[in-house]
Order: C-alpha cells, then structure tokens, then sequence
C-alpha cells in the first residue's frame, strides 16, 4: 500500500502543471473532487476580484472607462482571454450571460423555423434547462415541443451513439443543440463529424460546453461551429454564478440578434441613445444589458491561469489522472457494484469519470463524511472530477482508499440515500 502511494507522489513530482495547485484555495484535509460543479477558488481570482472592486472604490462612474480592465470593455477583453479555450477568432467569443441566458439568445438568433424545417434537435439525457430553454424558443415561434423538440434517444440511458445523432438529423431540423461533453456520463462527443454531417444538410449546429471549457481543447471556429455556450463557474473556477461566455462564428457577424439590448450596440454607437440599434460586428452583439462586472473579475485571474498553464497540456494531465482514477478503481473497488458508465476511450471522455450504483446518493454523503468531496446526480450516479490545475495524483490515490473502506465495510448504510437540495 506505502508503494503505491509513493507512485501517486512520484507522478506528482513529474507533474509539471503540480506548481499550479498552490495557487489555489485547498482545504486542509479536503479532497476536492467537484471541480465540474464548483472550481475552486484561486489566489489569481480572488486578487482579479479585490482590484476590480478597488476600482469602483478609488473612479465610481469612470471606472467604466479608467483603470487597469476598464468595465465598458471587460466583456470583450475576456471574450479575447477565452478564446484559445474554445478554439476561436478573438472576434467570436463574449464573455456574458449564463448558459440559460445565452442559450435563449443563441436560438432566438439562430431559430428561424422555416415551413420545412422546424425541429429543433436536442437529445434525451441533456440538462434541464437546455431543454427548457429549447422548449420556450419553440413557443415563442408559434411550435409544440411535443411535436417539434426531437431528441436523439440513449440506448443505456448514459451516452449517445454517433450512428443514433445521424438517424435523428432528418430533413425536417433547423437547428440541432447538443452538449460537448454529457453532463453526467462525462461522454465527449464528436463534435467535428456532427458539424460536418448537418452541415450538408444545412442544419445550424450549436454546442453546450459546460463541461468541456477549461478541460478539454476545442476548435470551434475550424470545425465550423455556428454558436457555443459555457459557464465559468465549472473548470475555469470563475466562482459561484460566475459570468459565462458564448461564441458565434464569424459568418454570421453582422447579423441582428433575436434578443437586441444596448450592450449588444456597436460601441461607439451605444452612448449615441438612438432608438435605432447597431449591433456590434462579432460576438459582442449578442450582449444584453449591463455586465455583470464583480461576476466576471474572477476570470482575469483564472484565464490568465489558463494561458500559461496552456489547455493541451491541462486535457493531457485530465487523461491522465481520469486513467490513474479508472485503474485503481478496478484494481481496489472492482465489485461492490460500482459501475463506470463513462467511456474508456480517450477520445470519447471529456473532464470527470461518473460511477454509477443504487446507493450513490448515501456513498457520496459518506464519503463527504471522511472530507472527499464528490458531486451526486440524482438518481444513482457519483461524479468525480479531477481538475488538472489543482487535483493531485495523491488526492485521487487517497479518495479511492477511502471509496474502498466505505465499500468494504458497507458504511454507507450509515447515511440515508435521498439527495440533499443540491445534488
Ligand atoms: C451547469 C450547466 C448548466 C447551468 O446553466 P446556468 O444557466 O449557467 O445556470 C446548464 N447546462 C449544462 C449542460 C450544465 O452543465
């Protein structure tokens, strides 16, 4: 047991991201394996937060102008930060919004139902309130969900086959929306051969990255993408309703946007007060009202983590430690009934492994109980995530010994199998 505890410090020490885990915020005793829900909080992010509110205190009104990150345009300058995280033309990512928020405004702008094509395409174990946001949109345009929200079907209720995404672009789509990578399986998904299959049968495709931004690379803009959505609060530890970002590809700039709203204005032309809107000649035009600018101070300091750690090397690491977590899981947790429903093949596994088993919910609150941190998704799944930036090899060495004592002697009979108010 003492080796292989030594292999997780050895790996450590040929880490060459381990000197970014001092950076952050770790509590002593804790392993924090929820880096897919919540980031962490890092020291670059708090000093981004305590500047920017530095700056309100000493200009009031002209911070919007003055300053070291002027807030007129901090969305934009963030947009640029971001980026080389989606894989984009500086002009094409925003910073703003919410996912919910932002994906209302992308279909609003993208959807427009022709006679025959008025589906929207989404799929059967996407996030609620992507589909939500799908089922106003179809609404608002005079459709029935019922009828005109598809959704490409699972067959183990877990991940989704290519074969099954292809079947269900049929002639009568208009726009398909689908995650990046799957929120609770942690599947990654063939983002480039979806993009490339619809778009011959001109179909607009849009992605939710979630769970992919600041885990794994993206090539957006070359792959062809018409519009992508993201939070900051997940892998790019923006903090809690940290501001998101969205990204549309420059083919369509210069478009009017569903949602108009005076920070989508052409910026020399916003303080002009013309009842006549302008929209911005990039992603900027999607912007609705004033940012939210303590949400997204976080994000300085985090993305300029990002730039130096460089998102290759960061998804290297995630591989690696997510194939380390697999492998001592099998080799130390192989029966009591774990089951891993995330897929082994690097290329179809995005940031978190996902286990699945009857008792997840009382396993996560018991292993909660010995400081591990894991992420519960009702009804039967515990979710672990790895975030490369700040995740030891050693914390996951030491999470599956203590998966495996609560497994061996059963102690999580202990603690009830209801979820609380948060997962
Ligand atoms: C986290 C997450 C959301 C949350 O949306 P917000 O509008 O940021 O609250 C939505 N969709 C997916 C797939 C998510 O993982």
């Amino acid at each position: 047991m003492k080796l292989m505890r030594e292999k997780a410090v050895l790996l450590d020490k040929q880490d060459k991201l381990q000197p970014f885990r001092n950076e952050f915020y770790l509590q002593e005793g804790q392993i924090y394996l929820d880096g897919n829900s919540l980031g962490l909080l890092s020291k670059r992010a708090e000093k981004s937060t305590l500047d920017l509110l530095n700056s309100w205190k000493i200009h009031g009104i002209d911070g919007w102008t003055e300053g070291e990150n002027p807030w007129f345009t901090l969305s934009e300058t963030l947009g640029v930060q971001s980026a080389h995280l989606v894989g984009a033309k500086k002009s094409e990512v925003i910073v703003t919004g919410s996912i919910t928020t932002n994906l209302h405004q992308m279909i609003a702008s993208f959807y427009q139902p022709a006679q025959s094509k008025p589906a929207i395409l989404a799929d059967e174990l996407n996030f609620p309130s992507d589909i939500y946001a799908v089922q106003s949109q179809l609404e608002l345009k005079g459709f029935d969900p019922a009828l005109h929200l598809k959704k490409v079907i699972s067959h183990d209720g877990q991940t989704l086959e290519l074969c099954e995404i292809k079947k269900a672009i049929t002639e009568d789509v208009g726009l398909i929306l689908l995650p990046s990578v799957l929120y609770r399986s942690g599947q990654l998904l063939p983002m480039k051969e979806i993009v490339e299959f619809a778009h011959k049968k001109d179909i607009i495709v849009g992605f939710d990255l979630a769970h992919s931004i600041g885990a794994v690379p993206h090539e957006l803009h070359n792959w062809g993408v018409d519009f992508a959505v993201w939070c900051n609060y997940k892998y790019v530890n923006s903090g809690p309703g940290g501001t998101g970002g969205l990204y549309v590809h420059e083919r369509h700039h210069g478009k009017m946007p569903g949602l108009k709203g005076w920070f989508g204005s052409e910026k020399e032309k916003q303080f002009d007060m013309d009842h006549a809107f302008t929209p911005s000649n990039g992603a900027g035009a999607y912007q609705i009202g004033t940012p939210h600018i303590l949400s997204s101070a976080p994000l300085l300091g985090s993305l300029s983590m990002f730039e130096e750690a460089g998102i290759e090397g960061i998804r290297k690491k995630s591989l690696k430690q997510t194939d380390y977590l697999i492998e001592l899981l099998e080799e130390h947790v192989p029966s009591y009934g774990l089951k891993l429903v995330t897929p082994k093949s690097l290329n179809e596994r995005g940031g978190h492994i996902a286990l699945e088993h009857p008792s997840a919910a009382s396993i996560c609150k018991a292993l909660k109980h010995y400081n591990v941190i894991p992420d519960f998704r009702a009804p039967n799944l515990i979710r672990l995530a790895p975030a490369a930036l700040y995740t030891s090899y050693a914390d996951i060495f030491d999470a599956v010994m203590i998966l495996k004592k609560i497994m061996k002697d059963k102690e999580y009979e202990r603690f009830q199998n209801t979820r609380n108010v948060i997962a």
